[in-house]
Formats: C-alpha cells, sequence, structure tokens
C-alpha cells in the first residue's frame, strides 16, 4: 500500500480500478522497417484512422448528452481533421518514403502541425494545437494500446490516473463509469478541477507523480475530501474507506434536505446562495440543489467548444436563451467571455506559452477589447436574450477603470445596434465587473461609481495578491484563500460596497468551501455565488449560525499573520458548529 498526497478539489471517495493515462509527449522512437512491412504499416494507420474517427463520433454523442451540445461539437473538429484527406496522405507518405512504423509517422506530422500552427501569428490557430495534441494521441493509443482506447471501451467502473487532462478529456468522461480523477498537474482553481467539481466526481489535482507511481489494473482509493490517492490499499483501509463512504452517502441524503430550505442565519438574515455554471443544462442542477439564481455562467465554454473558436451570435444567443429560461424568472449573471491561460492550457507539445506570461497578457476583457467584433457579437446576443428574463453582464478581469469605461461604451455601441435595427432588449440591464485583480480590489471606490454590482473572484485575486500561479501544483501551498492580504481586500471591497450601496457578491472557489462561510458573513458579505454540489453544505452552515458570531470569528481571523492560522482558526470554528461540516477535514493541511 502507498499513499500520495494532492490538492482536494471535488469531494468525496471512490475506490475503484485504475486506468492510467500516460504522460503527454512522450516521443515515439523512429524505426526503420523492411520495405516489405511498409504495406502493414499503412493497414495499420487505417485501422488506427477508422477507431479514431469511431471513438470521437461516440464521445460526441456522450459529451452531447452529458453536457449539451455546445460541448460535443469540440470533436466535430477532431473528426474534420481526420477526415481532412491531405492530413491522411501526409501519415501514408511519411511511412512509404522513410520506411518508418506508423505510430512514427503519426506523431512527425502531428507534432510538425503543432509547431506551425504554434508559429501562426492568429490567435485562433495557436489554440488550435491542444485539438492537434489530442487528435494525436487519440490516433497514438489504437496503434500503441495507450489508453485513450481503454478509457473509451470501459466496460467496468475506473478511476482515472492522468499527468494533465485536456478540457475535452475531462468534459468527455463517462460518469457512469469513471468515479473519480487525480492527475500530476494542476492547482486548485484550475480548468480541470472546475470542470471535475461541475461533473460531481471526486477529484486531485497536483499530485506530481501519481500517474508513474500507479499502473492500470491497481486498485486504488481516491480521497477527495483530504487529496489522498491510495495505491493497492490493505484490508483494513478498504474496510474504513468503505464505512467512510457509506457516512458520506448518509450525509449526501441529509444535505438533500437542506437544499431547499431558506438560507438564513440564525437572527433571520437572509442570505442568497447562487450557482456558478459552464453550460446552460446545469441550469436545472443548480436549482435543484437550492440555487436561487446563476451568479456566474462562464460563457468561454461556449468559445472553447465551438468549432472555430468563435461562436456565431445565434448560437450564442440560443444558448442565453436556453438559460434564462430554465431559470424561470431568476437571476441571471451572464460574465462575458473570460478566455485565458486557465481555460486554453498551455499551448505547446513542451509547455511552451505563446506569451510569456499568460496569466498577465491579453486575457479576458483584454482580449475582448483587442478583439472587437468577437465582443460585439456576444453583447448583441446577451441583449438579444435578456428579453426572456433578469440579465445582469458582468465584465471580468477589469484591471483599470479606462477598461471598463471602455467595454461600457462598447456596450452602449451594441445598445443603440439594436435600437436602430428595430431589435428589442431589456433596458435596464445592470451592469457589473468581477473585482480578481489586486488594483480593482484597491480602487474598489472608484469602480463604484461606474457599476451597478461587484462579484468577487477570488481564484485570481489570490494569484494576482500572493504571486501564485492558480494552476501550479508546485506551488500550491502558497495560494490560499486563508492569506491575510487576501481576507483584507475582501473586506475592504465589501466595506467600500456597503458604502458605495454597490450590489456585492462573491464567486470565486471559496464562497463554496464550509470553513470561510463564518468569515464571509462576518465582512459583511450576503450573496455567495459558487458550484451547484456546495451549495446544500453552506446552506447548513449559513442555518448553523448568526450574524453577531459570525462578526467574532471574522475580526478574529482578521487579526492572525499567516494563512496557516487562519485557515485552523476557521476549520475549528465551523467544526465546532457543525462537527461534520468538513467531512474529518478539520485538521488536515
Ligand atoms: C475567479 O477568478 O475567482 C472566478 C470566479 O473566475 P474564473 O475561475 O473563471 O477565473
Ligand atoms: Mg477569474
Amino acid at each position: 500500500m502507498k499513499t500520495k498526497k494532492g490538492i482536494p478539489v471535488s469531494p468525496g471517495v471512490a475506490i475503484s480500478r485504475a486506468v492510467v493515462i500516460d504522460a503527454e509527449d512522450q516521443p515515439i522512437p523512429r524505426r526503420v522497417l523492411p520495405a516489405e512491412a511498409v504495406a502493414k504499416q499503412l493497414a495499420r494507420l487505417d485501422e488506427a484512422v477508422a477507431k479514431s474517427c469511431a471513438d470521437i463520433v461516440r464521445i460526441s454523442e456522450q459529451a452531447t448528452a452529458r453536457v449539451g451540445a455546445d460541448l460535443g461539437k469540440i470533436f466535430g473538429y477532431h473528426l474534420a481533421m481526420l477526415q481532412d484527406e491531405q492530413l491522411i496522405s501526409q501519415f501514408k507518405q511519411t511511412i512509404q518514403a522513410e520506411s518508418v512504423t506508423a505510430e512514427y509517422a503519426v506523431y512527425t506530422v502531428m507534432r510538425r502541425m503543432g509547431r506551425m500552427l504554434l508559429q501562426q501569428s492568429n490567435r485562433y490557430f495557436r489554440e488550435r494545437v491542444n485539438d492537434v495534441w489530442d487528435l494525436e494521441r487519440r490516433i497514438l493509443g489504437h496503434l500503441i494500446g495507450r489508453t485513450h482506447e481503454e478509457l473509451a471501451h470501459l466496460k467496468t467502473e475506473a478511476v482515472v490516473i492522468a499527468h494533465d487532462l485536456t478540457p475535452s478529456q475531462t468534459a468527455a468522461l463517462d460518469t457512469n463509469k469513471i468515479k473519480a480523477l487525480a492527475t500530476d498537474a494542476g492547482g486548485s482553481t484550475s480548468h480541470t478541477a472546475i470542470l471535475a467539481h461541475a461533473l460531481g466526481i471526486p477529484a486531485i489535482v497536483g499530485l506530481e507523480n501519481a500517474s508513474t507511481d500507479v499502473e492500470t489494473g491497481n486498485t486504488v482509493i481516491i480521497d477527495g475530501n483530504k487529496g489522498l490517492v491510495i495505491i493497492n490499499p490493505d484490508a483494513a483501509t478498504l474496510l474504513q474507506y468503505r464505512q467512510e463512504r457509506r457516512r458520506m452517502a448518509e450525509l449526501e441524503t441529509r444535505l438533500g434536505k437542506v437544499a431547499h430550505l431558506p438560507a438564513q442565519t440564525k437572527d433571520g438574515t437572509d442570505i442568497e446562495i447562487l450557482a456558478n455554471i459552464e453550460f446552460p443544462n446545469e441550469t436545472r442542477f443548480a436549482i435543484e440543489k437550492g440555487a436561487t439564481g446563476i451568479g456566474l455562467y462562464r460563457t468561454e465554454f461556449l468559445y472553447l467548444a465551438s468549432e472555430d473558436g468563435k461562436p456565431s451570435e445565434e448560437l450564442q444567443y440560443e444558448a442565453y436563451k436556453e438559460t434564462i429560461q430554465g431559470l424561470d424568472g431568476r437571476s441571471l449573471t451572464i460574465r462575458t467571455v473570460d478566455l485565458g491561460a486557465d481555460k486554453i492550457g498551455r499551448n505547446g507539445a513542451n509547455g511552451e506559452h505563446v506569451e510569456r506570461n499568460p496569466f498577465l497578457g491579453c486575457r479576458s476583457i483584454r482580449f475582448c477589447l483587442q478583439h472587437l467584433e468577437l465582443f460585439k457579437t456576444q453583447l448583441h446576443a446577451i441583449l438579444r436574450a435578456s428579453t426572456e428574463g433578469p440579465v445582469r453582464i458582468m465584465f471580468p478581469l477589469i484591471s483599470n477603470i479606462m477598461e471598463l469605461r471602455q467595454a461600457k461604451m462598447i456596450l452602449n455601441d451594441v445598445r443603440e445596434d439594436l435600437h436602430e435595427n428595430g431589435v428589442e432588449y431589456r433596458e435596464k440591464i445592470p451592469v457589473g465587473m468581477m473585482i480578481e485583480v489586486p488594483s480593482a480590489a484597491l480602487q474598489a471606490a472608484t469602480f463604484a461609481h461606474e457599476v451597478d454590482f461587484f462579484s468577487i473572484g477570488t481564484n485570481d485575486l489570490i494569484q494576482y495578491t500572493v504571486a501564485v500561479d492558480r494552476g501550479n501544483e508546485r506551488i500550491a501551498s502558497l495560494y490560499s484563500a486563508a492569506h491575510p492580504a487576501v481576507i483584507q481586500l475582501v473586506r475592504d471591497v465589501t466595506r467600500v460596497a456597503s458604502r458605495a450601496n454597490t450590489d456585492i457578491s462573491i464567486c470565486g472557489e471559496m464562497a463554496g468551501h464550509p470553513e470561510f462561510v463564518m468569515l464571509l458573513l462576518g465582512l459583511g458579505l450576503r450573496n455567495l455565488s459558487m458550484t451547484p454540489h456546495a451549495i446544500p453544505e453552506v446552506k447548513r452552515v449559513i442555518r448553523s449560525v448568526s450574524i453577531d458570531q459570525c462578526k467574532r470569528v471574522a475580526r478574529k481571523a482578521g487579526g492572525f499573520d499567516s494563512d496557516r492560522e487562519v485557515l485552523n482558526y476557521l476549520k475549528d470554528e465551523v467544526c465546532k458548529i457543525l462537527p461534520d461540516a468538513l467531512d474529518g477535514r478539520a485538521r488536515e493541511y
């Protein structure tokens, strides 16, 4: 038995057989074959391409059924590439001209294509490189028996252990079969983590070398509460975890009963509980879990899922309309597209970046302001859909007042445009911004005059405040929502908003963590937006505390010097009120 510790990002316990996905980018050695072997290699290639096409069609159908047509479309692009005769003939020519294996031909052609894309000045082409790697791995899986094939043909339950997962891999996981996932790479708010939460399976990231320690077929326990991967557990550990799973199932049943009770503190203060979603069809689940609206709709997933990275106005309109209609009068905050390094991933074969510092680069609102056509298309779609129900528009990553003014000006242009063309839209749409950059937090008083609402995005606010990449497992221990500087910023922004009468909510992952609930209420927040799975537990905490109690906790938490002390204290406090609130994580760090 061997235990590995990583970063827990989605709670729960799974015990199952492991399927290991190899680390990416293993070079394929060049093996020269006798001339008579060429025909066999061509036949192997045809078979692998045909199987890959069949995989893609199947996964696309599964993804469409699970998370909606938007995601299913990612795979349309992969299929088109594989059906491109030019690409296939390049594979064949390499096999014939160099007398090499089919896998080597696929590897060299795809690498060449990837490198070419990376050199393009057009961002859209550069971003397609992840699709090239995805496809390369799929074909190689059929040629040299990598685990993609196994993943696609799973007959029994399994947990996935991978070096890293691309967005399409994560979202395409069949959660009927795949019970948990664990990756070497990633941090607590990385893209994989957010998607795993949305899928509702236990997940651990930042394990560094689990994919080399675990072998396919090993029995593995994934403890998403404590961040543990236990490889080949002994009988006593298995028994302990089976009991733990039963205990959690009971907890889940109890939580189900809380979902629709009012989110009201013991002294009668109402707290608004909203959900963060990535896809329109998560809306129903969010409402089932007790959300009274959507506080953050991450629209970039529409872009990631579209074939050319530019979903049409019509496609967006339909997605927004579907979400609004699904909410049946509840409010929806649509965040304009926030494409960045955390969503797109590393763009190179060897992890090289197109920008030297993508997190400090052209992401989010900066990207939109440099691509006005794309931005306006989205705003058109949102405004048109706004006739269907209450909508708010939120701009992400604002770091400078001029950015906000420019974004609002463009929104006004779009309004005028619609007006001139006689297209209907809701006149009074609240316009807000994320507070997720320290400069915006520090200048909140200035921003408050120019927006209707703030939403604090702690996922980014933490990384920019403490200078720790949110997706980097090597420095993940430095990334903490409990850092005194982060708490100070959240407190100050909340105060400024309250003085200025500006609506304020928080939508970073910390809002869904029970240990932070008292702190956030004590700092004055009354509106929390979180991943839908977290809602019942957060409600349970809210219903067990009074605002005075929360204020005391916030005061005391504000007096500590280190994130360790703050976190210890907050965990102890929530466990005093609800001993099972952290599923036994209270003293684990
Ligand atoms: C955040 O930064 O806190 C946030 C909610 O947005 P995202 O995680 O999409 O960057
Ligand atoms: Mg953010």
